[in-house]
């Protein structure tokens, strides 16, 4: 009858509360780490596929929460650029990976990700040029990754943020390559200075003949453009080897290593650095 509530608010509802509780649970408890420190990088290694170089390390988000244990970044990283927490947490992962990498020898380079709520917030190349001024990191072993979907939405401001951090003398690299709609198009109007070609290419690179010859594609533009070129979630020494024929020369995955945290890193590059 009218008026009546009908079956599906019925089913619906308490499971939307439900929900929007988590939800709000969750964005109480990010509060709280952030002001308490919960927060760890994870450095996962990127190498030259020849001779399996160290060349960086690429900075992970973890949220180490007190009951919930390692919280993953695609657990809490949709809400923090919800809620834009992700700007004082984007922040704190600039300065800590400037501060944990400043020290580290030669020319190993260190990755952050930048979300696209970070990019249209005020200040980024501010911080950025605070970061490296207090760490004492040179700008050019810091490389920032943005996804292509960050450019989508706000072109001509994501231009000139980029160009300012460029001007710092920072790199940087468009990550996930390959997964979104307008790749090229955002070649065309960013000079990148690396393309990280995204992992679902690698999961099919032994099996398709199709995907060998659009990673082999990707190569020959990132020639090009002068970029370089770096393939995400290398797992076996087939892949390693088959991206070698296709003329990649650099490579992360967990063949290559695992994230791990600082202090392992750096027991990493001393025991490599080592005769
Ligand atoms: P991403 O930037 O594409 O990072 C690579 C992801 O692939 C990482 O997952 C890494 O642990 C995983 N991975 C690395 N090698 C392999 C492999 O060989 N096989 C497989 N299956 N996976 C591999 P993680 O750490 O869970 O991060 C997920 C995403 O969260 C990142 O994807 C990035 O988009 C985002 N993220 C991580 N840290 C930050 C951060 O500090 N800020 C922002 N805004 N986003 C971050
Ligand atoms: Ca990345
Ligand atoms: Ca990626
Ligand atoms: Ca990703």
């Amino acid at each position: 009858a009218r008026g009546s509530p009908t079956p599906a608010i019925l089913c619906f509802a308490p499971e939307r509360e439900a929900a929007l509780r988590r939800t709000l649970e969750l964005e109480a408890e990010l509060r709280i780490a952030i002001a308490e420190g919960q927060f760890q990088l994870h450095w996962q290694p990127q190498r030259r596929l020849s001779d399996g170089e160290l060349l960086g390390f690429e900075a992970l988000l973890r949220w180490n929460h007190p009951t919930r244990g390692m919280v993953p970044p695609d657990a809490f990283i949709p809400l923090a650029e919800k809620t834009g927490l992700i700007v004082p947490l984007g922040a704190w992962v600039i300065r800590t990976a400037t501060a944990e990498t400043a020290g580290w020898p030669g020319a190993l380079k260190a990755g952050v990700n930048l979300s696209a709520i970070q990019l249209r917030a005020e200040g980024l190349v501010e911080t950025v040029a605070a970061a490296l001024a207090a760490s004492g990191l040179p700008a050019h072993r810091l490389e920032l990754e943005v996804t292509e979907s960050m450019l989508v939405e706000d072109g001509p401001q994501a231009a000139r943020v980029i160009g300012g951090l460029q001007a710092l003398g920072v790199s940087v690299a468009l990550d996930d390559f390959g997964t979104g709609w307008s790749s090229l198009a955002y070649l065309r109007r960013f000079a990148f200075d690396e393309l990280k070609i995204d992992r679902q290419f690698l999961r099919d690179l032994e099996a398709d003949p199709r995907v060998e010859a659009v990673v082999g594609a990707i190569l020959g533009m990132g020639r090009g453009l002068g970029m370089r070129v770096v393939a995400e979630g290398v797992e076996t020494r087939e892949q390693a080897d088959r991206l070698l024929a296709l003329g990649c020369e650099r490579g992360q995955g967990w063949l290559l290593g695992r994230p791990m945290p600082a202090e392992q890193a750096r027991a990493l590059i001393a025991a490599e650095a080592a005769p």
